[in-house]
């Protein structure tokens, strides 16, 4: 397996046009794309520019799709890795993983480095009970020297993700660190009507108006809890064998999903 995900060369790169909704975070994330577009503009007359942007939001409200259209639209290589895969897959290794993605983005600089699940490996640190030699202290550790290590020429912005930032250990939020937040909400009924609009575009749906009731329908669901609405809808026809979606196929999904989210977020600690 690879060691964290390489730059890849998508058929069609993620643009702020993917994400609907989300106006606000959009408009904090576009700042940061003239920059990567073009560093030295920005070296030149000795402006700063953040390094670490924390994305904060609920789940599947849309914060790596947002990372990733900030790389579409700055047309710079993405590197991402989630927190929770530097302790439960790299035992031992979280440290140095960290450095070699780190080292890779900086030679391919400008570039984006993306941490999703910032909070699993960027807890409270102990009280020093452990030493410091715990796994993912160690870990943590690893970030915040590395985002220290920046120096205001290297164009490498590190976004990472997180739905507790209340757990987050403080050092990460320093200055220089992730220092500039930026909120993602759930869908309000406009927002989940334009997401439907964007992953219902290749649906053969029977009538398109129906996605007016389903966007009403659906207070408390996510972006990512409404793609996954059509894509049971679309399995549901598939089942009846039918060559359209039809209003009921769209009901059925919906009331699937909402018991999908009650049981998820039972089982969540
Ligand atoms: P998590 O916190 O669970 O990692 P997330 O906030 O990173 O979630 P994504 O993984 O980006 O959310 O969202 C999952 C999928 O849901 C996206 O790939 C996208 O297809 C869809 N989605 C979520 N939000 C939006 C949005 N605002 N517009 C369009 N699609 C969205």
């Amino acid at each position: 397996g690879g060691r964290f995900s390489k730059p890849t060369t998508p058929t069609r790169k993620t643009t702020f046009d993917d994400v609907a909704g989300q106006d606000q975070a959009k408009r904090e994330v576009a700042e940061l794309v003239e920059f990567l577009r073009d560093p030295e503009r920005f070296a030149r007359v000795g402006a700063e520019v953040p390094h670490g942007v924390l994305l904060v939001g609920p789940p599947g409200t849309g914060k790596t799709l947002l990372a990733k259209a900030l790389a579409g639209e700055a047309d710079v290589p993405f590197f991402s890795t989630s927190g929770s895969e530097f302790i439960e897959i790299f035992v031992g290794v979280g440290a140095g993983r960290v450095r070699n993605m780190f080292e890779a983005a900086r030679k391919a600089a400008p570039s984006i480095i993306f941490i999703d699940e910032l909070d699993s490996v960027g807890r409270t640190r102990g009280t020093g009970l452990g030493g410091g030699h715990d796994e993912r202290e160690q870990t943590l550790n690893q970030i915040l020297a590395e985002l220290d290590g920046f120096t205001e020429r290297e164009a490498v912005v590190v976004l990472a993700a997180t739905n507790r930032p209340d757990v987050l250990d403080p050092a990460l939020l320093r200055p220089g660190r992730f220092d500039r937040h930026v909120t993602l909400n759930l869908p309000d009924r406009a927002a989940r009507r334009a997401i439907l609009d964007i992953h219902a575009k290749n649906l053969p749906l029977e009538d398109t108006s129906d996605l007016d009731q389903i966007a009403a329908g659906t207070p408390g669901f996510s972006g990512a809890d409404l793609k996954n609405l059509l894509n049971e809808a679309a399995i549901g026809a598939a089942r009846r064998d039918a060559s359209l979606i039809s209003r009921d196929d769209l009901d059925e999904a919906r009331d699937k999903v909402m018991m999908g989210t009650v049981r998820t977020l039972a089982i969540r600690p």
